[in-house]
């Protein structure tokens, strides 16, 4: 099962990732955790993705492609996984369909949310880090989370058009209590999966 989760920023993708990924028993990939990683062990891709991350702007497609590429070719991830954070840009998801080496994605998760929440859930998500002694991400602030929206809504949000397209795009409400978010999602999936079946 090949999954991709899309939304904005704090729509909940890596919470209902996770959820899927022990329900599925499939990896959760998640790009943004991968650049992270790279960013706190200071590799020449962490090096570079640093400050843009910081910045709330997209690192650029050779270094993302790089890490996922990589991690999609492990083992565990051969019996599928849930891509977070990955393709955020048509460009990427052309990529993918590369990278997949025609392996077809089974489903693609639309987690829809209105912008007030999401400041709501962002500044919620640094506090909660900063109460639990834990670091903030350098990206949950304000200004930071503007150029974040900005990247979904100019650059990623076409991507819905281009999974409906090709009859992969499920959406659901991700305003609702965390629990049913996913179960709708596993539900979307189940369904899409049918649908694949009977082509
Ligand atoms: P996330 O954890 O998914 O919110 O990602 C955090 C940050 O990592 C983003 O704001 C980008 O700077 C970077 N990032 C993660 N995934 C990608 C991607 N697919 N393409 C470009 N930048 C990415």
């Amino acid at each position: 099962m090949r999954l991709v989760m899309l939304g904005p920023p704090g729509a909940g993708k890596g919470t209902q990732a996770f959820e899927l990924s022990q329900i599925l028993a499939i990896p959760q990939l998640s790009t943004g955790d991968m650049l992270r990683a790279a960013v706190a062990e200071g590799t020449a891709v962490g090096r570079h993705a640093a400050e843009i991350m910081a910045q709330g702007d997209l690192v650029p497609d050779p270094l993302v492609l790089e890490v996922i590429a990589e991690r999609i070719a492990q083992p565990d991830a051969r019996r599928g996984f849930i891509l977070d954070g990955f393709p955020r840009t048509v460009g990427q998801a052309e990529s993918l369909d590369k990278i997949l080496n025609g392996h077809k994605l089974n489903c693609v998760l639309e987690l829809k949310v209105d912008e007030r929440q999401l400041l709501h859930r962002i500044l919620g998500r640094a506090k909660q880090a900063l109460a639990n002694g834990e670091a903030v991400r350098t990206d949950d602030n304000e200004d930071a989370l503007g150029a974040r929206l900005m990247a979904y809504v100019n650059q990623t949000k076409p991507l819905t058009d281009y999974y409906r397209a090709r009859g992969l795009l499920r959406t659901v409400d991700a305003s609702l209590p965390i629990d049913r978010v996913t179960a709708e999602l596993v539900e979307a999936v189940r369904e899409q999966n049918i649908e694949v079946g009977r082509h």
